[in-house]
This record gives structure tokens, C-alpha cells and sequence, in this order.
């Protein structure tokens, strides 16, 4: 279980997250919705230990890591992947996901991750040896989504992966995480704008206003809520 205890974060004299307490099990997948601003991204940044924690605990699997560096989580198991994507675009697509692998020291003699990735994205396999920047944005993504795994996560963040989607990108991008969700033993806290998708999908979901959790519940309370309908699903 990753956990946030009443964690506090913020850059310079802002302070942006206020108390925020949540949790991801593995194999589950949780939403985190809320307005521009809530401190979303926020909130993923300082669960990774992209940004430094300012109050509270986060602890994996009851071990406390919020002092731990980004790098020593991801070795533990707990995989960021970033707004943007951020890929080499002049390595080819295996070269791009070996990195996610040997970068947490996984080993050779580990499974080779391509087969199993290679199910779960078509473009996986045909693409392996072109350059990743030739890539479209929503292969791009499918790619940073397999570095990801290749590190083999038991927690995986994914701070907004439908960023400069076209709709039917997007649709294949939740069909994708939902294969990954029937195919690997990995929790996934899903940030999204796309609120209505990310909640069909999704076990459960917290609200974020101002930085602070205003709601929780399975994905259905939470779409079903009135509040959420108002501000977020469109309806009046
Ligand atoms: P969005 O969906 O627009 O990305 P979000 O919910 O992810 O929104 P955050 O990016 O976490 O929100 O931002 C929360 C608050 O922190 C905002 O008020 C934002 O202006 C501020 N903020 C974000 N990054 C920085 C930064 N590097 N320095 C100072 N303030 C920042």
C-alpha cells in the first residue's frame, strides 16, 4: 500500500497541499480529479519526491519514504510518469524502455519486460527500432506508459497521460491502462482533466480543491455526487 498521511508540500513560500491523506493499493486504480490549479500535479511530485515533503508521511508498504530521493522510490517501486512524456527522442523505442529498466538496476537476467509489454502495446513490437521523437503523441505516450512498466512498478502515478490527446488517442490511451490493469500486479493513481473517463475507469477517486481532499469514495459516489456532476461532469 502507498500511503499519504497529512502531507503538506508547496514551492518557495506557496504552499499548495494541505493535509492531503490518501492511498493506493496495488492493483487498484485511483483518480485524482479536481479544477486547474488544485494542486494535482502537485500531489504526484511529492509522492514521487520530485518535491520535498513539508509535513506528514508517506510510507510504502508501511516503510516511511518521504524523505527518500525520486530515484531510491522508483527503485522501490514507485514510478512516476511525468506530464509530457519526456522521451529520448533519439533513441528508438527499445532503447527507450531498456532505459527504464536499467536505470532502476533491474537486471539482465530479469524477464525480458518486451514480451508481456509487447501485448498490452501493439506499437510496442512494430515500432521497436524506430526513433521515439518520429513517434505520434499518442504512440509517444503508449511508449512512456511501457518505459514506465519496464522498471517493473508496483505503484505507477500518471500525472495527466491524456495531455494533447486527440479524442481517439484518448480512448486508446484507457483502454490501455485498462490492459494493464488485468495484465500487471501494479497500482495506478491516475491525475486526469478527463474526468468523466478517468472515473468510468477508476476503483476509487479522491477530489482535490485548493490542496486540499474535499471528497472520496469509490469512482461511482464520486461521479454520482452532485458537486462533481456540477463542476466537473458538465451537468447543471
Ligand atoms: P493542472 O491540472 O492545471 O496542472 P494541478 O491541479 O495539477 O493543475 P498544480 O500543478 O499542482 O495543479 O499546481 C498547484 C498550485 O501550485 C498552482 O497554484 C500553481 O500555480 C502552483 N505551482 C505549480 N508549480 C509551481 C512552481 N514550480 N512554482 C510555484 N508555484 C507552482
Amino acid at each position: 500500500m502507498l500511503e499519504a498521511h497529512e502531507i503538506a508540500s508547496g514551492y518557495g513560500p506557496v504552499s499548495v497541499l494541505h493535509k492531503v491523506s490518501m492511498r493506493l493499493a496495488q492493483e487498484e486504480v485511483v483518480a485524482v480529479v479536481g479544477a486547474n490549479g488544485a494542486g494535482k500535479s502537485t500531489l504526484v511530485r511529492t509522492l514521487s519526491g520530485l518535491l520535498p515533503l513539508r509535513a506528514g508521511r508517506i510510507t510504502l508498504d508501511d516503510a516511511s519514504i518521504g524523505s527518500a530521493s525520486a530515484h531510491s522510490r522508483a527503485k522501490q517501486g514507485l514510478i512516476m510518469v511525468p506530464e509530457g512524456r519526456k522521451l529520448f527522442a533519439g533513441l528508438t523505442v527499445r532503447e527507450n524502455i531498456d532505459l527504464g529498466r536499467s536505470a532502476l538496476g533491474r537486471r539482465r537476467s530479469d524477464p525480458d519486460p518486451m514480451e508481456v509489454l509487447g501485448e498490452i502495446f501493439p506499437i510496442i513490437a512494430e515500432r521497436e527500432n524506430q526513433r521515439a521523437g518520429l513517434l505520434s503523441g499518442g504512440e509517444q505516450q503508449q511508449v512512456a506508459l511501457a518505459r514506465a512498466l519496464a522498471g517493473r512498478p508496483r505503484y505507477l502515478l500518471l500525472d495527466e497521460p491524456s495531455l494533447g490527446l486527440s479524442p481517439a488517442l484518448t480512448t486508446q490511451l484507457f483502454e490501455t491502462i485498462a490492459k494493464i490493469r488485468e495484465n500487471l500486479p501494479v497500482g495506478i493513481l491516475l491525475v486526469e482533466q478527463m474526468v468523466d473517463r478517468a472515473l468510468e475507469l477508476a476503483d476509487r477517486a479522491y477530489v482535490i480543491e485548493r490542496g486540499r481532499v474535499v471528497m472520496s469514495g469509490t469512482a461511482t459516489e464520486v461521479a454520482q455526487s452532485s458537486a462533481v456532476q456540477r463542476a466537473y461532469l458538465g451537468d447543471t
